[in-house]
């Protein structure tokens, strides 16, 4: 038996992960990660080696080596003293999954994978929305774009990839958030761990 059980959480940018991420901690009791909140934290610790590679990628809508978020996200949940994580925003291309594979096999379960399907219009209209308060430099229409390009050409198929496992639990994204997180919620009912 693994030590650690893991959700993943996937969608487009702005489909709503972190949002239902915090009523799944609220009503569940995981331990949430947002790959890209401990990316954006790394960036900022001082002497981090990473941060300019890191605000690169994320500018650039491209995704960070897996060594490293792989290695914060195993650190995170080795401190957290929990075994229950939505791992969110992860992974999201080919190397992302051989190195989640590569390190965590026989570390961390996925039981699941949420996704959040949400079209390229609404995801563009809710984060350039969020830009105008998020303060994040990737919520702008020059990296919008460029992010929902690697969402369609790299994160689907890892997507696919968990779909063929039967693994994937669907929710319609562009719906009220409590109508999603209502879907949320039979999807986890019949998670038992
Ligand atoms: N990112 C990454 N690897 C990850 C998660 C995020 O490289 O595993 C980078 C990537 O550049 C992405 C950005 O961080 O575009 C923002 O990710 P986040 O998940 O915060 O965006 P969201 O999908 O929530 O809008
Ligand atoms: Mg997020």
């Amino acid at each position: 038996m693994a030590k650690y059980n893991v959700v993943f959480v996937l969608g487009g940018p702005g489909a709503g992960k972190g949002t239902q991420c915090e009523n799944i901690v609220r009503d569940f009791g995981f331990v949430h990660l947002s790959a890209g909140d401990l990316l954006r934290e790394e960036r900022q610790r001082p002497g981090s080696k990473y941060g300019e590679e890191i605000e690169g990628h994320i500018k650039n809508g491209s995704i960070v080596p897996v060594q490293i978020t792989c290695s914060l996200l195993r650190r995170a949940m080795e401190q957290s003293g929990k075994d229950r994580f939505l791992i969110d925003g992860f992974p999201r291309n080919k190397d992302n999954l051989d190195g989640w594979n590569d390190a965590m096999t026989g570390v961390a379960d996925v039981k699941m994978v949420l996704f959040f399907n949400c079209s390229e219009q609404v995801c563009i209209d809710r984060c350039l929305d969020r830009g105008k308060t998020s303060g994040r430099s990737d919520d702008n229409l020059e990296s919008l774009k460029k992010r929902i390009h690697t969402y369609t050409s790299s994160t689907m198929p890892i997507i696919d990839h968990y779909r063929a496992l039967n693994l994937v639990q669907e929710m319609n994204g562009e719906k009220t958030p409590d109508e999603v997180f209502a879907d949320v919620k039979k999807a986890l009912d019949s998670f038992k761990l």
